[in-house]
């Protein structure tokens, strides 16, 4: 293979294999499924196989000269396609280089080298929000071009609903050339929104569905890179099979951990101040990204799983703060008759409100209060402004 980072689908790469070996590669191919899943990886994977001079067990070397060019984005005949700034571009007309500045050309090399070194990494260039009609004209013009040394030509189109995103133009466009398309040519669209893309497109490719990587896999390879065994599992768990957010999230473990337990100590205090840093964290979290917030409360959710857990169970077996466990077994021991499950509908009830713009400091302050009740073992009752009598 071209990159030992990527986690091959050995389903979808036997199907795509036995296609090549019978001679009955479609067309144009699209890869879907949700980000993280490998998606462009097993693209690029394909190019390489079909112009590799020495495949070895099915696979493409990594090493003949066109595999390093396919790697590096420098093979004559793989051509990539995705959404890019429009720079100098005026017209329809104007040639695509015009999409390029100084700066801009820098950046998409810089990003193709990061992606040459991680097949999980997206690429996304500033200011780039479509596929440009002229990068499809362009492609026009290349496709009626022969083909150096009788190789495949392979065409990948990243983020490909960005054909159709704001408007279809590109996409009307190539569906031309995906209806006659040129012998021995290969489209790759690959995307994680398919539903947005034309059905006269769909039409034209046969799908490849690339599902979630398992927990299981993914808590394995963060492990393996040298991550804490505990913070590995969390975050395997809310990384919800996607590898490139595993990765990041992995950057970030130590310091979660940290506004977890600051999270989880307002969530037990009857200190005011005590809950004021707890907002103040969250309150932050939302404005630089809400999906950190996010993550955040589903670290939370996973603690109060491990409360409800032993609570029924007395056992440590499926425990994932296992590094918690003394203090776990305590707060057991401390709230006999709290409704852990109730605890964790809070949590999550208060993420979807602030998700959704809830005025952020009422909604922890109200949680905090709700998960108390809670741990008392009392019945919630949402406050009912009817039930409500002025003295
Ligand atoms: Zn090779």
């Amino acid at each position: 293979m071209i990159s030992p980072k990527l986690l091959i689908n050995n389903k979808n790469w036997q199907r795509l294999v036995r296609s090549r070996n019978s001679g009955k590669l479609p067309h144009a191919l699209l890869f879907h499924g949700s980000e993280g899943t490998g998606k462009e990886g097993h693209a690029l994977e394909l190019a390489a196989l079909l112009n590799c001079s020495r495949i070895t067990n099915e696979e493409p070397c990594g090493n003949c000269p066109s595999c390093i060019k396919t790697k590096s984005f420098q093979h004559g005949n793989v051509k990539l396609i995705l959404p890019l700034p429009r720079g100098k571009i005026k017209s329809r007309d104007d040639s695509i280089e015009k999409a390029f500045s100084s700066s801009t050309l820098k950046e998409y090399w810089d990003l193709l080298k990061q992606k040459e070194d991680d097949p999980y990494f997206p690429i996304r260039l500033t200011g780039a929000n479509t596929i440009l009609i002229n990068s499809i004209r362009e492609l026009k013009h290349d496709l009626a071009l022969s083909v150096v040394n009788n190789e495949w030509r392979i065409i990948l189109i990243f983020q490909a609903e960005k054909l159709c995103i704001p408007s279809p133009e590109a996409a009307h466009s190539l569906l031309k050339v995906l209806e006659e398309p040129p012998e021995k040519t290969l489209f790759i669209l690959v995307s994680s929104q398919p539903g947005t893309i034309l059905d006269t497109i769909h039409s034209r490719c046969q799908s490849l569905y690339f599902p979630p990587i398992s927990t299981q896999i993914l808590q394995e390879r963060l492990i393996n890179s040298g991550t804490d065994p505990v913070q590995a599992t969390v975050m395997a768990r809310i990384s919800y099979g996607n590898v490139r957010l595993s990765q990041e999230l992995k950057e970030n473990s130590t310091d979660l951990m940290e506004k977890l337990v600051l999270f989880l100590n307002a969530c037990f205090s009857n200190d005011p101040s005590i809950w004021n840093k707890c907002i103040d964290t969250t309150a932050r979290l939302k404005i630089k990204d809400i999906r950190q917030m996010e993550q955040l409360f589903r670290c939370a959710v996973l603690f109060f799983r491990d409360m409800l857990y032993y609570s029924a169970t007395g056992s440590d077996d499926e425990i994932i703060y296992k590094n918690k466990m003394n203090k776990i077994d305590k707060l057991t021991k401390l709230y006999s008759d709290a409704d852990w499950h109730s605890c964790i509908q809070h949590i999550e009830n208060t993420q979807n409100y602030i998700s959704r713009n809830g005025y952020l400091p009422v909604q922890i302050i109200c949680m905090i209060l709700d998960i108390q009740k809670s741990l008392r073992g009392e019945i919630y009752e949402p406050f009912q402004l009817s039930d409500w009598t002025p003295v």
